[in-house]
């Protein structure tokens, strides 16, 4: 089997707050299942991510809370960087934008930009705050939306309605700082004509050409990402501002720059390629072979509100600056809902990923089942807590953890834990163990095209087949009259569960890494997986329970909780 390197990037969360379910389900966990699937087959990974520790909203929040913008940055990446490892998302690293490494890559970026003359230099009036001597980006000013009306909106977008605002259209434009209505002033910024770009994009979006060859299937990528980017394109680019006038964040590294910093579109993704450059560093590899080589994969894990920014802007800086590749698929999710309503961090409508992990203690892969379960892979979907509970308790409770409980229960009580020998097969036998070969293949090829819901409905779907040859055949009722049967019964069962142990790894680590333990697997992998797997005579442990139900008062819990 031939292998492949792979880059994988998860959207870089802001470090101005906690993980909620929706990031999870949008960003992280599709990408945690791809990548652990990857590393089984044998495949070269580095998987991506970090804190993006830039931008205006945290140090408005700085201010408002009366600390230094690096205590904000400190605080919140510590809690998410814990927050991933405990729900095991198994990044190869877990990098930040305010590490000086980073700080030097997205200058050198730049400055190879700016020698190119991919960028143009505008002066234009902006909002300037006179008590505080200061330029005002785009959420550092509030004022009526001119849309809906609603007080309070800020100049990047008015929260109440959605619409996307320029401060500039703003109704009595206010400086959040001081209070005061803003005057114009000029400033001059470095602004990336992306309209010069058009044509290429479009080749390279809607055909999956660049530079006149084949780069990626372009039908493999997700319609709605295709959408979201000809609207763009056919609307028409235009030229976009990638420096501020901010005091926090990688400074513009060029004379006559003071005061100016780089525009999260020239920041945060290269934070993929300096965090890249720390691990490899880390564990003595080439960061270039995982951005410069045209055999690996570059795959962005993101949400929709992500797409523009990796499908158009970022692959405009890559392919201007020469030497880099570009990624060949981008699968944006859609948003989940919570209880039918918006997940709103600002309105504590949320269920909090750190407060999850200490209310569900060793049961992150009920949380991980229910959000690939119910993924917004092509639409928006919505997570209740009463769906929780069910799926938690009639899927992973009464179908995978009841077959796994037979089976390890019954050797335990016929053979005193030793897995008895395979005698004569039926047809019946070879008809499942024909059918338990094919799993690994279909899993594979649904997570393959990032669909991740359906391989996890197959990975069911082998757990349903063992619980159905073991109802069809009744071994404990054999037991006393057949033990040759009853013998071949139970070895075939402890194959399904042995495979089930492997290809529930990707999408339940802690229960995979249970299984393995009770079923005294070792060093096996995805390509041992559907074959058999456990020998005679192989000694397995006592059964632990590998799922729990969880009861209503639990979910009644969460439900008040919601309502504070
Ligand atoms: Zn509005």
């Amino acid at each position: 089997m031939s292998t492949k390197r792979y880059t994988v990037t998860s959207a870089l969360p802001y470090a101005n707050g906690p993980l909620h379910i929706g990031h999870i389900a949008g960003a992280y966990l599709p990408a945690d299942i791809y990548v652990r699937y990857l590393r089984g087959k044998g495949h070269d990974v580095a998987f991506i991510c970090g804190s993006d520790e830039h931008g205006a909203a945290i140090t408005l929040r700085a201010k408002k809370d009366g600390v230094s913008p690096q205590e904000i940055v400190d605080k919140y990446h510590n809690i998410n960087k814990k927050a991933f490892a405990d729900f095991g998302i198994d990044f190869s690293i877990y990098h930040r934008t305010s590490d000086e490494l980073h700080h030097e890559t997205a200058q050198d970026f730049f400055k190879t930009l700016e020698d190119k003359n991919v960028f143009t230099k505008k002066t234009a009036e902006q909002f300037y705050d006179e008590e505080n001597n200061q330029f005002l980006a785009d959420r550092y000013i509030s004022g009526k939306c001119p849309k809906c009306n609603a007080e309070g909106a800020y100049g990047d977008q008015c929260e109440k309605c959605g619409s996307a605002l320029s401060p500039e259209e703003l109704i009595n434009p206010t400086s959040t700082l001081s209070g005061n209505t803003p005057i114009k002033k000029e400033t001059s910024h470095w602004y990336l004509p992306m309209q010069n770009h058009e044509e290429w994009l479009k080749l390279w979006i809607e055909d999956g050409i660049l530079n006149g060859k084949n780069h990626h299937n372009a039908k493999a990528w997700r319609s709605q990402v295709i959408g979201q980017c000809k609207s763009w394109i056919d609307g028409g680019l235009q030229a976009r501002a990638m420096t501020r006038d901010l005091d926090w964040g990688v400074k513009v590294p060029v004379k006559d720059a003071d005061g100016k910093v780089l525009y999260v579109w020239l920041d945060a993704p290269i934070g993929y390629i300096s965090a890249t450059k720390q691990w490899a560093a880390d564990n003595g590899k080439n960061w270039e072979d995982y951005w410069k080589n045209e055999e690996t994969e570059l795959v962005h894990f993101i949400g929709k509100d992500n797409i523009v920014f990796h499908c158009i802007i970022f692959p405009i800086i890559l392919k201007a600056h020469e030497g880099y590749i570009l990624p060949t698929n981008v699968p944006a999710n859609e948003f989940l809902n919570l209880e039918g309503k918006k997940l709103s961090t600002s309105r504590n409508w949320a269920i909090w990923l750190h407060e999850y992990l200490e209310d569900f203690k060793d049961q992150e892969d009920a949380m991980r089942y229910v959000l690939c379960a119910t993924a917004p892979e092509s639409k928006d979907t919505d997570f209740t807590w009463t769906d929780f509970q069910a799926r938690n308790n009639n899927e992973l409770v009464a179908i995978f953890g009841n077959f796994i409980n037979r089976v390890v229960v019954l050797t335990n009580k016929y053979w005193e834990g030793v897995v008895p020998a395979c005698n004569t097969l039926d047809a019946y036998d070879k008809e499942v163990l024909e059918k338990l070969k094919a799993f690994p293949d279909k899993i594979g090829a649904s997570i393959e095209k990032y669909r991740f819901r359906e391989a996890l409905g197959e990975l069911m779907n082998l757990a349903r087949l063992g619980n159905k040859y073991l109802a069809d055949t009744e071994p404990w009722k054999l037991k006393k009259t057949d033990e040759a049967r009853t013998e071949t019964i139970m070895n075939i069962s402890m194959q399904i569960s042995a495979s089930l142990a492997v290809l529930s790894e990707p999408f339940m680590p802690f229960s995979s890494e249970k299984l393995k333990a009770i079923l005294a697997l070792n060093n096996v992998t995805w390509n041992d997986a559907g074959g058999i797997i456990i020998n005679d005579n192989h000694k397995i442990s006592p059964a632990t329970h590998l799922f729990n139900k969880i009861e209503d008062e639990k979910i009644e819990e969460q439900l008040e909780k919601l309502k504070q």
